[in-house]
């Protein structure tokens, strides 16, 4: 494609996404997809010989779309909010653009410097002390693997350099809770550290973690022999949205020198209003801290932000240092390469520096401020209503609810909640996911998609009670 056709063909598209967005609120929310059916309009085999554009487009629109379902929609409560700002898409539309890879400083300088500006912006709005220095990963799931990383080479002083986890004497422990996200355990496993070694510390009646327990967890380690070495504090649970208490887990990882890693991948974007920070306080005795704009502030997918005390010993992990990599500017510049797995970086920064621009800190602050009034309104709402209950302490966007119609209760009562979820998902009216809580299915109603306005979520709760009430 030459420079012209690609113009003709950018305005076509840009065309697209700003009608799209414009009329998203007309299009059924999930998917209707049967399983297999958007294959089946495909050809198994490439294209032998160059295709009009226009046919792909037109494709796209075909057969791609109706096997979309709408995270930008208005009446979007599922999962957790995936705010794709229009600037931010932009943002990522150039980097495309430019199409660099930052392997180094040198193979584009703007694109390290920048990422060092954006990294350091999103510090101080989210209130953190200029002691953590950030990098851009893809994903929560890469960066709290980075931190178990971290945490088992401080823990081992660097076996990495000698016979590796394979050559510990004493095996190395690892505390999450039940709640924590899965790819908690799953950064456990893959760091080498085994099931048998990562331990489940109870929880409270609101889902948090127990500092208490877990001390008591650790000594036990301790005294059996093994070497504790990490515990993964989440502020806002995926399923609940329960808060861990981050400052006494702080006091007991000092006391027994664990890495402390905070998963804060959807909350963390709430800390930009100061009156949400009491939610981590403690954070500053953390060790490593990630959090994804990619979530609920509105960056496009990916961009998650993984922070770190000691920048020296997260370089000391992750690197290598060939030759060819090397340049005259090393030791004067950042390389990001160190600073986690791939070598290879987009230009993620350029996403998150647009958004923060357009938006300034007080227009996130005030879309962030939006939904936590919205999350408060469904619940005193919810509250009121006859058999309805709201089954976890609502501390940000996500309210869990139940509709308990008296003498159903047990396998009855789960095959209820899903029927009246399943049917509103499938009207295509709204999009609610339900979730397991203590053995027992919920509803979870996800708000802050970006355009989703209190009559959204009175419209959806309106909805919730004509189909769950018979
Ligand atoms: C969403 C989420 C994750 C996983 O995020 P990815 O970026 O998709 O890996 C991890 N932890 C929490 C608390 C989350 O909300």
């Amino acid at each position: 494609m030459d420079p012209t056709e690609f113009q003709k063909q950018a305005h076509a598209i840009a065309d697209w996404v700003a009608r799209y967005r414009a009329t998203i609120a007309e299009r059924p929310v999930m998917a209707r997809t049967a399983p297999g059916e958007i294959k089946a309009q495909l050809p198994s085999s490439p294209p032998q010989s160059p295709e009009p554009f226009d046919a792909m487009l037109r494709d796209f629109e075909t057969i791609v779309v109706p096997g979309i379902t709408h995270w930008q929609s208005p009446r979007f409560f599922g999962f957790f909010p995936g705010a794709g700002s229009l600037a931010s898409v932009l943002g990522d539309y150039l980097s495309s653009g430019l199409a660099a890879l930052g392997l180094s400083w040198q193979a584009s300088p703007a694109l390290t410097e920048l990422e060092e500006v954006v990294t350091d912006w999103m510090r101080q709005m989210v209130g953190l002390s200029d002691a953590w220095s950030g990098v851009i990963q893809d994903t929560a799931s890469t960066s709290t693997l980075v931190a178990l990383l971290c945490a088992r080479e401080r823990a081992t002083n660097y076996s990495l350099a000698h016979g590796g986890v394979q050559s510990v004497e004493r095996p190395l422990t690892v505390y999450v809770s039940a709640h924590a996200h899965s790819s908690v355990e799953k950064a456990a496993l893959l760091a080498g550290f085994g099931r048998d070694n990562v331990r489940l510390v109870p929880h409270d009646e609101a889902y948090a973690l127990r500092a208490d327990a877990l001390r008591d967890l650790v000594a036990r380690d301790i005294a059996d022999g093994r070497t504790p070495c990490a515990v993964v504090a989440t502020t806002g649970t995926t399923a609940t949205t329960a808060i861990d208490p981050v400052g006494e887990i702080a006091a007991v990882a000092r006391e027994f020198g664990l890495w402390l890693h905070v998963d804060a991948a959807m909350a963390g974007s709430a800390m930009i209003v100061p009156e949400m920070r009491a939610l981590w306080d403690g954070i500053e005795g953390a060790d490593s801290l990630v959090l994804n704009p990619h979530k609920w502030l509105g960056v496009v997918f990916d961009c998650s932000l993984y922070y770190v005390k000691d920048a020296e010993h997260l370089v000391r992990v992750m690197s290598t240092n060939p030759s060819y990599l090397q340049s005259a500017a090393d030791g004067r510049v950042k390389s990001y390469r160190d600073w986690g797995i791939p070598l290879g970086r987009r230009f993620r920064a350029l996403k998150l520096w647009f958004l923060i621009r357009e938006q300034g800190v007080s227009g996130l602050q005030a879309r962030v401020r939006r939904d936590l009034e919205n999350a408060k309104w469904l619940e005193r709402e919810v509250r009121a209503a006859p058999n309805w209950r709201v089954l976890t302490p609502v501390r940000l966007q996500t309210v869990c609810v139940r509709h308990e119609p008296p003498g159903l209760d047990g396998d009855a009562l789960d095959r209820h909640t899903l029927d009246w979820v399943d049917r509103i998902n499938r009207s295509g009216e709204a999009y609610l996911t339900p979730s397991r809580l203590d053995d027992r299915w919920m509803a979870r109603v996800s708000i802050g998609a970006e355009a989703t306005e209190r009559e959204h979520v009175a419209a959806v709760w309106a909805l919730m009670r004509e189909t769950a009430e018979p």
